[in-house]
């Protein structure tokens, strides 16, 4: 689960991390109040960034036109007109989608006299298994970009998870940076509040791109987060009450949401071939295939072990609502689930439906034949597979013809 950039900066800040001082507005009043509070408080300018969990925000464009989800202003009314510009408007990013994502919330916060920007990170590495922090002096870009032409600047440190992050693993870290001074001790402090963030919370991924080097009214020098990305794992969800509150729905892909209501484990891909398999090893066994012979998914959906007649008409109509699939690939093998019941689970989808889509099914296990037989006498233009292999193939020919 993601949260967005305000909550994830409150997160942050209880761990000691240095961010701007800010608020989160939902009209352009709030936001004219906010920006007066942050003047009168200090600021220079202030900046006002659409809240959304795609990231690219500062180079998107407003299906209104608008340009910039991110926008530094100078006045009360120049903040509320541009948080106007942005509430209840549909922001379009690199990370987004041509569909975009509807903005209901900015976060207006104290502008920054950014002098270079950092990206900092702590994830989990599969490859060692442990914790991995990240950093790279290639702030404010996209890191997957650096990782793939400029991988030297990354610099890596993989922590041990029974002793957490060591003082000496985050001064090491800081002089990478290429940081001096006192700077140092901040970067530490800074990347150790990183690190206990990301422990504490069951993060799978903790980011701050860009983590800035900015000058104050004084003079002085500091390090403080300008952008934030906070994502947990759905599994700690139970324990992680407080987070959990934060999920915002209207953030999450509407199938996917409609999906967990029918307990059905469902992802949406981009291909076209949607599959329904009951149990997820057979279910990514199926994607796999699908590719072998040349085509390409269009979910992942795990049905799950005891599936009822309602929960496959829900699928159905889930797979159904994505309009990029061009055919259906049914791959059952009943083990607790019986095939007879899978078989009127699919005979009434289809006939609700109305499905006009190739329909290929694999039925294996517990009363195929019956299945087999209740398929057969539907009268439905369904094929039928009889492996596995043999299914995909099928299926695969059939967005072919
Ligand atoms: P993203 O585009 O969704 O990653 O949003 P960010 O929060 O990273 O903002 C994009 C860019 O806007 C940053 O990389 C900064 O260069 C710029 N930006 C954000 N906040 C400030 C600020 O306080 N002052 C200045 N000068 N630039 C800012
Ligand atoms: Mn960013």
């Amino acid at each position: 689960m993601n949260i967005h950039e305000y909550q994830a900066k409150q997160l942050l800040s209880q761990y000691g991390v240095s961010v701007p001082q800010g608020k989160a507005c939902a009209t352009a009043d709030e936001a004219r109040a906010a920006t007066t509070e942050l003047l009168a408080k200090g600021a220079n300018r202030v900046v006002v960034k659409s809240q959304t969990h795609a990231g690219g925000r500062g180079k998107g464009t407003f299906k209104s036109g608008f340009k910039g989800g991110v926008k530094v202003c100078a006045t009360a009314d120049e903040a509320a007109q541009t948080a106007g510009s942005m509430l209840g408007q549909v922001l379009v990013t690199k990370q987004t989608g041509p569909e975009g994502r509807l903005i209901s919330r900015v976060l207006v916060e104290q502008a920054s006299n950014i002098k270079s920007e950092f990206y900092i990170a702590v994830l989990l590495d599969r490859g060692s298994s442990r914790p991995l922090v990240m950093a790279s002096t290639a702030g404010g870009m996209d890191i997957e970009e650096v990782a793939a032409k400029t991988p030297e600047k990354i610099i890596k440190e993989t922590i041990d998870p029974a002793i957490g992050m060591m003082p000496f693993q985050a001064r090491k870290l800081a002089s990478a940076l290429g940081l001096k001074g006192n700077l140092i001790g901040q970067a530490s402090k800074l990347l150790l509040g990183l690190y206990k963030t990301w422990w504490e919370c069951d993060a799978s991924l903790v980011e701050i791109n860009p983590l800035c080097l900015v000058e104050n009214d004084d003079g002085q020098e500091a390090l403080i987060a300008v952008d934030a990305k906070v994502s947990v794992d759905d599994n700690a969800l139970y324990r992680q009450k407080s987070i959990h509150a934060m999920r915002d729905l209207n953030e999450e892909a509407p199938l996917e949401i409609e999906a967990s209501k029918h307990n059905l484990n469902y992802i949406k891909l981009d291909g076209s071939i949607a599959c329904l398999v009951n149990g997820a090893g057979l279910a990514m066994a199926t994607m796999d295939i699908i590719q072998h012979f040349g085509g390409s998914p269009a979910n992942f959906l795990d049905v799950g072990g005891g599936a009822s007649k309602d929960q496959v008409t829900a699928a159905f109509k889930i797979i159904l609502s994505d309009a990029n699939v061009k055919a259906i690939l049914v791959n059952i093998f009943g083990g607790i689930m019986q095939c007879d019941v899978i078989a009127a689970g699919i005979v009434a989808a289809v006939k609700e439906t109305h499905l006009a889509l190739p329909l290929v099914v694999r039925l294996e296990g517990n009363n195929v034949e019956l299945g087999q037989k209740i398929l057969k006498e539907s009268g439905l233009p369904l094929v039928s597979g009889d492996t596995m292999a043999d299914a995909a193939e099928k299926v695969v020919r059939s967005t072919l013809d």
